[in-house]
């Protein structure tokens, strides 16, 4: 379904939103459009109502619209999407809904299972995450210390649970990491000290203490309380099944919910996150300009979670309009600025790879002076957690391509289209990189994608969706339908360790779980539910309000 974009031609546009009839308007008002080009708006009206007489979002002055944004009033959202359909201007859509449901947000404890009697630390992890050692200590200073919030097992570098919370003597709660030691003298020994991943623990236990007095610092030196725990008063049986997370209190609602009312919840969520990011994206737009953020946001993508940082910086440094405009450069620039050709020497590469590095080199070489200040240190990036066929310099190479490539790229941007988004990149060709893991790998024996379907699944989720929604002038408005139809297409290709919390911890056991999954969509619902009431909550679940909601939810 063709839709403008930039200054493409818009050439129809289907309706299809149940009972509802819909006008097609070419806005050419610069005023009202955030590109600075004509856009399509689309208005749509029951049928059983003359159009004069119904309110049309975008029709409200720019103030007025602005005003009730911020009172939280969607009045006139006149459009609706997936199941939860009307067109009452009154009614409110499936985002709205969730948003009104996590404007209740809080959350209860409860022990899970039992484990072994062990000294071996991966036990004594498992038993002190399973509750077996309880939740009220007594710290080595005489500080009284309850755990609020038992967290989740962290699979980064750094303590061993993550998203915790505590109280010292009846305080607030205190969010952080808990480290888990046989001996009090590991935190030192082990370097935690120094190691600014530690930098967020609040609590350090332990089971052995030292003739001397050790204490748990933080590279910015400050004190970490200290609980000695004892293994003694432990049961012997233990359970080997060690979770990823514990079943919250919204397991048993969620379990009696009807599937239908399940997906409707996750599609909610879904449709909020969504939106969410639809307006991050405009605000961006604003300060940027689209094409920019479009290239910041593709950069950002392709850095995956390890090498966010370095990608966004690239995008910033080296702008796309400089890459368009030194096109035959743009790849040593890009090499060249991310610190990949630091040394001159080419004996240092396989003979397969020198002719390809010269060319980059002879590139990048008049350049580098000039951009010296820019060049990213080499500590940045991050390789030793990331797959061969993930690394950071082929993700590089498809970022050139994706620059060398934009033409392509806007004229795929016109359809919303996932089949046309995936097309692309699969086309993405580099003779060099198709066939190597990194600038000093052998070739490898068969050709890979520049970026894989994983990852294009990521970049429609979340960089492409949220841009087709934000080129719509009111993304407060309801969802178009036709970005929310194609977007529910969107099969899950991935999971991870967040996602699979989350789904311990609503869905439990529930053999529906995995169907429940299955689209990056769903997916994307839980992740919502995840951060916005797991995440805040520092009363394992007592205090959530997510279970009450979902008895009322169908
Ligand atoms: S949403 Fe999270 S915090 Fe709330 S009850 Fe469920 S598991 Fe607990």
């Amino acid at each position: 379904m063709p839709v403008q974009w930039g200054n493409a031609r818009v050439s129809s546009v289907p309706c299809v939103l149940g009972s509802t009839g819909c006008q097609s308007v070419v806005a050419g008002s610069p005023a009202g459009n955030i590109f600075g080009h004509a856009i399509l708006r689309r208005r749509h009206f029951p049928v059983s109502q003359p159009p004069e007489t119904y309110r049309l979002a975008n029709c409200a002055p720019r103030k007025m619209r602005e005003r009730r944004a911020q009172a939280g009033i969607r009045a006139n959202a006149t459009r609706d999407i997936c199941g939860y359909c009307s067109h009452n201007p009154h009614v409110r859509t499936l985002a709205d809904r969730y948003a009104q449901l996590r404007d209740t947000a809080r959350v209860r404890e409860r022990a899970l299972f039992v484990s072994p009697r062990t000294t071996s630390e991966l036990e004594l992890q498992a038993r002190w995450f399973a509750g077996d050692f309880g939740k009220h200590f007594v710290s080595t200073a005489g500080d009284k210390i309850d755990i609020v919030q038992f967290g989740v097992w962290n699979r980064e570098a750094g303590p061993d649970f993550r998203d915790t919370a505590i109280r010292i003597n009846g305080s607030d709660p205190i969010r952080g990491c808990i480290e888990i030691d046989v001996l009090d003298r590991s935190w030192e020994t082990h370097g935690h000290a120094t190691n600014p991943a530690f930098e967020e623990t609040v609590l350090h236990v332990f089971i052995e203490r030292s003739n001397r007095e050790f204490f748990s610092r933080t590279r910015s030196n400050r004190n970490v309380p200290q609980v000695c725990i004892d293994p003694a008063v432990l049961p012997d049986a233990f359970s080997a099944n060690i979770p990823l997370a514990r079943m919250g209190r919204c397991q048993a609602p969620l379990k009696d919910l009807p599937e239908e009312g399940v997906r409707s919840i996750l599609d909610a969520a879904a449709q909020f996150r969504l939106q969410q990011k639809a307006a991050r994206i405009r605000r961006k737009i604003d300060s940027h300009g689209r094409d920019e953020v479009l290239f910041q946001e593709l950069a950002a993508a392709l850095g995956y979670k390890e090498n966010k940082l370095p990608f966004a910086l690239l995008a910033q440094r080296l702008p796309l309009k400089l890459l368009r405009d030194e096109r035959d450069d743009c790849e040593a620039l890009l090499f060249g600025v991310a610190g990949f050709l630091q040394t001159a020497d080419l004996d240092t590469y396989r003979r397969s790879t020198r002719e390809y590095v010269r060319q980059l080199w002879d590139r990048w070489w008049p350049h580098r002076d000039g951009l010296q200040r820019l060049i990213l240190p080499t500590k940045i990036w991050r390789v030793s957690s990331t797959r061969p066929v993930n690394h950071p310099q082929r993700r590089l190479a498809a970022l050139s391509v994706i620059a060398r490539e934009w033409s392509a790229l806007h004229r795929m941007l016109g359809a919303i289209s996932i089949t046309a988004a995936k097309n692309f990149f699969s086309a993405l060709d580099h003779p060099f990189w198709k066939f190597h893991y990194t600038l000093t790998s052998d070739a490898a024996q068969r050709q890979m994608a520049l970026v894989g379907e994983a990852r294009v699944a990521d970049i429609l989720a979340n960089v492409l969706f949220p841009f087709w929604l934000a080129h719509d002038l009111d993304p407060s408005t309801p969802l178009r339908t036709s970005v929310w139809a194609e977007y529910a297409k969107l099969p899950a290709r991935l999971s991870n360790r967040r996602l699979e919390t989350g789904a311990t911890r609503l869905f439990g056991n529930d053999p529906r779980r995995k169907q429940f999954l299955r689209t990056v969509a769903h997916q994307q619902g839980l992740l919502q539910i995840y951060e916005d009431f797991c995440m805040q909550d520092n009363s394992d679940c007592a205090e959530c309000p997510f279970p009450e909601q979902m008895k009322k939810w169908m």
